[in-house]
């Protein structure tokens, strides 16, 4: 692939090729599909080289970017890993014990992984707009980190208004502060009456109401989006530098909801990152590791649990490592997620389900398993994890370490989820200067009925 063809294809294959930007503001592809690279970059030699998050995050990302983003502004996008993280390894990884890592992906502005890529997305989609003297306008529900990410990431953005659905009373309260409190114009903050389910409805109603748009894009950025995937990719390759000969045979344990960041996983391998394998690691919400079991893929309903950022029933970058496993079967992978949103349910053909489980493998960790893991995070290694990265560490710890190094991704600060972790070990954490002074701030939000006629209402009073 030359730079300038840098180009992608929907896993549905009914939408016409994109670039690097169409596929960044549009999210979804027009046939329902994601996007997909139309060819996959090898690693450069100097993506491999040695250099801090920022370089590293530009050579990784230049052949995804192609010529749709000017340089200066890619430059500029992966800066911020190195300006805004409080951590000057912006993502360091740490040995717990001989041949168990744990790798601390939440020193970003809101304490979560999000933050990594959404921080370069709202760079490069305002370098985008600017170039095409354009307005975006971005609505997304969340059960909390993705919003707080996103207004983080986007306030005072010149070209883009972003609209955040959350269901009232059911995020912590740090993560209704770090929404609310950020004074930008750009942000509306929609605390519905109902449950995340609620606010995804109202999302998807209010995306397809042509009427909204006015002369704007307007898309959202959800963890489907093509951008804030690939942006993910750069800590495997500094986490595999950072292993040194070892990374060849290392395991990475990825708690998972929507399978954006497992996948991010799997793409770096897939560019010629060493890697000894891929596991996504799930509380109850645990489709993805029924479907790698049985073959069959199922939508239950979603069950609340500690780790509430993955109480996901149909992790939707799945489709994207059943197009890949598939060998890009583009009609194969549309029929599959047809009958999946018709029936909620669909049947892997067997050689399908036999080429998933070589590309990764998958664990369920169940409430009481991640609050013991919780419990000995503390008393073995003095370290308070959150109960995302209690999933994956429960998982890891499953794993043969003669086989190997094993790496827990460590997804958010703990302090983001002071009551379970306090419930487990009797303590509050103590806050990172991220989640500091939040309740001194005035707090910005209106409350509204699980009604598309009340948001619309609501958004009105955006420029
Ligand atoms: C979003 C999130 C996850 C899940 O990531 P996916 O890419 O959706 O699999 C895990 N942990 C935390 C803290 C998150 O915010």
């Amino acid at each position: 692939m030359t730079q300038s063809s840098a180009s992608y294809v929907s896993t549905r294959g009914r939408a016409p090729q994109v670039d690097f930007v169409e596929a960044l503001l549009r999210g979804v592809a027009p046939d329902g599909g994601l996007y997909a690279p139309v060819t996959w970059p090898e690693l450069s030699t100097e993506a491999m080289a040695s250099g801090d998050a920022a370089t590293t995050a530009r050579a990784v990302l230049a052949p995804f970017v192609g010529d749709a983003i000017a340089p200066a502004d890619l430059d500029r996008a992966t800066r911020r890993l190195t300006q805004v993280f409080d951590h000057p390894a912006t993502t360091p990884l740490v040995e717990l014990e001989p041949g168990l890592f744990l790798l601390e992906l939440f020193h970003g502005p809101t304490a979560a992984f999000k933050d990594y890529a959404m921080q370069m997305a709202a760079i490069l989609a305002d370098a985008a707009l600017a170039a095409g003297n354009q307005r975006l306008r971005l609505v997304t529900a969340t059960s909390g980190d993705t919003g707080a990410a996103a207004v983080r990431a986007f306030a005072g953005a010149e070209r883009v208004d972003l609209v955040v659905l959350h269901p009232l009373d059911r995020v912590s309260p740090v993560q209704r502060r770090q929404m609310t409190t950020s004074g930008a114009a750009n942000v509306l903050n929609l605390a519905v009456r109902g449950d995340f389910d609620d606010c995804q409805r109202l999302t998807k109603l209010l995306l397809a109401d042509e009427s909204l748009r006015e002369g704007r894009r307007f898309s959202s950025v959800n963890s489907i989006n093509w951008a804030r995937l690939a942006g993910q990719i750069p800590y495997y390759v500094t986490t595999a530098r950072a292993l040194g000969a070892a990374a060849a045979q290392a395991r990475y344990v990825v708690p998972t909801g929507n399978f954006g960041d497992a996948f991010a996983g799997w793409a770096a391998r897939r560019m010629g990152l060493p890697m000894g394998g891929l596991v996504a690691a799930t509380n109850r919400n645990d489709a993805l590791v029924r479907a790698l079991e049985t073959g069959v893929y199922t939508r239950s309903a979603a069950v609340g649990t500690a780790s509430v950022s993955m109480d996901v029933n149909a992790p939707s970058n799945f489709e994207r490592l059943v197009y890949e496993a598939s060998g890009r079967d583009a009609d194969l992978t549309r029929g599959l997620f047809a009958e999946f949103a018709r029936d909620g349910r669909a049947t892997l053909p067997a050689d399908l389900h036999t080429a998933l489980r070589r590309e990764v493998s998958a664990v369920a960790v169940d409430e009481a398993t991640t609050r013991a893991e919780i419990a000995h995070a503390h008393a073995a290694w003095g370290q308070v994890v959150c109960p995302h990265t209690a999933v994956a560490l429960s998982a890891a710890r499953g794993l043969n370490r003669s086989e190997g190094p094993v790496v827990a991704l460590s997804t958010a600060h703990p302090a983001k989820f002071g009551s379970v972790v306090s419930q487990v070990l009797g303590f509050e954490p103590d806050a990172p200067p991220a989640l500091r002074g939040l309740e001194d701030r005035v707090e910005q939000y209106r409350i509204i009925d699980a009604d598309p006629a009340a948001a619309e209402a609501a958004m009105a009073g955006l420029g």
